[in-house]
């Protein structure tokens, strides 16, 4: 069986590869954490699909093996696409999601329902060792609420509903929100892409 590296440390972005991955393709999904460490760069570019590319090729040029990554994020119409790249850390501190949102609902609280619309973006790149390399994009788009709703999820999941959709992101199942989230998609869309790589099908 063949290997691939995920360039993540995130066990829920492992178990999601995988489980996209496993009916599929004859290949053992590693991530950053059963592999020796290297030196990880910063997320410095402008796009989702810079970063995701730019992890993928780390990943792949330290493990030598074939290599997935992902970068993504929330771009919300009112802010012309912002937070974008800076998701993560668009309060200041990385990763403190309560104070990211928060933010955001108090930026956006003058405009209307009908202008809240956003999308969660995902770029999902693939690189094999001195050899191809893929990057793709998938979207889901939905609207901004006024008031977080739900437990699940991370990130800006309270406060997102999808297009068609009545319940946040976070009040979802996770198996319902992969089945319709921007990283479902592109994880789905590297399939056929991975599969002739690794298997020569
Ligand atoms: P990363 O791609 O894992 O680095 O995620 C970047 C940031 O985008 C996260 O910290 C979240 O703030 C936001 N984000 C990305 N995907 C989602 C999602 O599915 N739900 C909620 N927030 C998300």
């Amino acid at each position: 069986m063949g290997q691939l590296v995920l360039a993540t440390r995130n066990v829920k972005k492992l178990a999601e590869l995988r489980r996209i991955l496993g009916p599929v393709v004859d290949v053992e999904v590693l991530g950053l954490d059963d592999l020796p460490a290297y030196d990880e760069a910063p997320e410095t570019g402008a796009t989702f699909a810079e970063n995701a590319l730019a992890k993928a090729r780390d990943a792949a040029a330290a493990t030598g093996l074939a290599a997935v990554a992902d970068d993504s994020g929330l771009t919300v119409d009112a802010l012309n696409g912002m937070p974008g790249v800076l998701s993560a850390r668009w309060s200041g501190r990385h990763g403190d999601d309560v104070a990211n949102l928060e933010l955001l609902l108090a930026q956006i609280s003058d405009v209307p329902d009908e202008q809240r619309g956003a999308a969660f973006v995902c770029a999902a790149a693939f690189v094999v060792p001195g050899g191809r390399e893929q990057v793709l994009e998938a979207e889901m788009r939905g609207w901004m609420i006024r008031e977080p709703r739900g437990g699940g999820g991370f990130g800006y999941d309270p406060i997102f509903v999808g297009e068609g959709e009545t319940m946040t992101a976070a009040e979802m199942s996770p198996g319902a929100k992969d089945a319709i989230s921007h990283r479902g998609k592109a994880f789905r869309a590297l399939v056929p892409i991975v599969r002739q790589e690794l298997s020569g099908t």
